[in-house]
């Protein structure tokens, strides 16, 4: 058993460990900051360190490949046979801005080990889910010369932008890219138990602009003739949800199809707990929304319609009698399996329209959208993954359904046309926030995690 090909790779990590984590200093002094361009060439430097690393790794076809925004990195390690299945593996090396900047103890870009913690910027958010799955290939190829399956890396520098460009480069790299199935390690949790994402909703944004005349105009002359583009803001808002919630926009729920059974066990599960928390956060004791679903189906199940925020006319102290030129309103639609994101903003769009009149001019603008997806929670895919964790935690992961989105998903989804698994190689708090860390107690485990994991899939 001590000298199985498995155990020789934990050995191999397990006596690096402290040199890992010196050498991870290296890739987190570099501000890959992709939403800034001033980081333009930090980014660019980023994806060079790992391609040097994956060169001095062995990892081949080790390259920087172009998207039309910041550059993506690949890399592969293909011999294991043509039996033996093929794991992409994905992370982002990007890392969000660091500012308020004066909230930060040491800076961000200089990594800092306080009492077990490394503080950096992008430490758990996502340099980990990089610099670990590196060192898991590191640990299995030294200490055996071979992996047990064929994996590619791709590794990406604009999930913190919302992955603008990433759909087109999937698209254009698909062959490159194929593999049965594409894991997904992107931060991690907060407390000592890991955590296996299990779906997340897809999203529409849009901005509706309303204009009326040519100028503001004052109530007194003009009130009563001419059309006052906030009325229709407020027409088309309280057209959007029925009494009850139920979103108006015809078509919308169409394509909405039930979730799985083991998803739904997932929601009833952590239904009070999705409850407390939220009266916790929110401060409320009453919620809302369509009552013929409970709240974890709400939160996470159902597609949404918010406006998040509402512009026209005066809004400073007092009275001004003005009949605004224009005004208008944001939306972002949350959306759950098997809604499409063009289709619904095509149906939002219209919905808008269906108010057009001679008077006032409707404009649409779509400014995102990405794809809702599902993750794998179980069958053999899943099962290596969960098994990774419970052998070197000792605990099952926590499997947790999400209200945001992850664009990179559902590209991964359509585009590939393969199943995701949600792996997270980090434990630790603050990702977007000042202080960010990573508790460095964990460091090793997450490591054996991604070791464990390349091992059960090859069974
Ligand atoms: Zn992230």
């Amino acid at each position: 058993m001590n000298n199985s090909p498995l155990q020789a790779s934990l050995a191999y990590a397990h006596d690096h460990v402290e040199s890992f984590i010196e050498q991870y200093k290296a890739l987190l002094r570099i501000p890959s900051i992709g939403a800034d361009p001033a980081y333009r060439d930090d980014v660019r430097r980023a994806a060079e360190w790992i391609v040097a690393e994956m060169e001095r790794l062995g990892i081949e076809n080790a390259q920087i490949l172009e998207t039309k925004g910041q550059p993506a990195v690949y890399g592969d390690w293909l011999h294991a046979g043509r039996d033996a299945p093929t794991v992409l593996l994905y992370a982002h090396y990007d890392v969000q801005p660091v500012d308020p900047l004066d909230l930060w103890i040491t800076p961000p870009f200089a990594p800092d080990l306080r009492e077990g913690k490394l503080f950096a910027r992008g430490v758990i958010d996502d340099k980990s889910g990089v610099f670990v799955h590196l060192k898991a290939f590191e640990s299995v190829m030294s200490a055996n010369g071979r992996l047990p399956v064929n994996v590619k890396f791709i590794f990406e520098g604009e999930e913190e932008s919302g992955s603008p460009t990433m759909e087109a480069f999937i698209e254009a790299h698909s062959a490159l890219l194929a593999a049965d199935v594409a894991v997904i390690s992107d931060g991690g949790s907060s407390d000592d138990t890991p955590r296996m994402m299990a779906s997340v909703r897809g999203i529409v944004t849009a901005e509706v602009n309303i204009h009326g005349p040519a100028r503001d105009l004052h109530s007194g002359s003009f009130g009563g003739v001419v059309h006052n583009p906030t009325h229709m803001v407020g027409k088309i808002v309280g057209s959007l949800h029925d009494d009850e919630g139920r979103i108006q926009i015809p078509g919308f729920y169409d394509e909405v199809v039930p979730v799985s059974d083991a998803q739904q066990a997932l929601i009833k599960a952590n239904e009070a707990n999705a409850i407390a928390q939220a009266r916790e956060e929110t401060g409320l004791e009453t919620f809302w929304g369509v009552p013929d679903y409970t709240f974890g189906e709400r939160a996470t199940a159902r597609p949404t319609c918010d406006v998040n925020g509402i512009y026209g006319g005066y809004q400073g102290r007092g009275a001004k009698t003005v009949l605004p030129a224009e005004a208008g309103f944001k939306v972002s639609m949350r959306l759950v399996d098997n809604q499409d994101p063009t289709d619904i903003a095509k149906k939002f769009t219209a919905f808008v329209s269906s108010f057009a009149c001679d008077t006032l001019q409707l404009d649409v603008e779509v400014l995102s959208s990405s794809w809702p997806a599902e993750t794998l929670i179980s069958g053999p895919i899943a099962r290596a993954v969960i098994e990774a964790y419970t052998t070197t935690w000792g605990k099952a992961p926590r499997m947790e359904r999400g209200g945001g989105s992850v664009p990179i998903i559902g590209m991964f989804q359509h585009v590939l046309g393969i199943p995701v698994v949600s792996m997270g190689l980090a434990q630790g708090s603050n990702a977007h926030a000042p202080n960010e860390f990573y508790d460095l107690a964990y460091f090793g485990p997450n490591v054996d995690t991604a070791i464990h994991f390349l091992f059960n899939m090859a069974c």
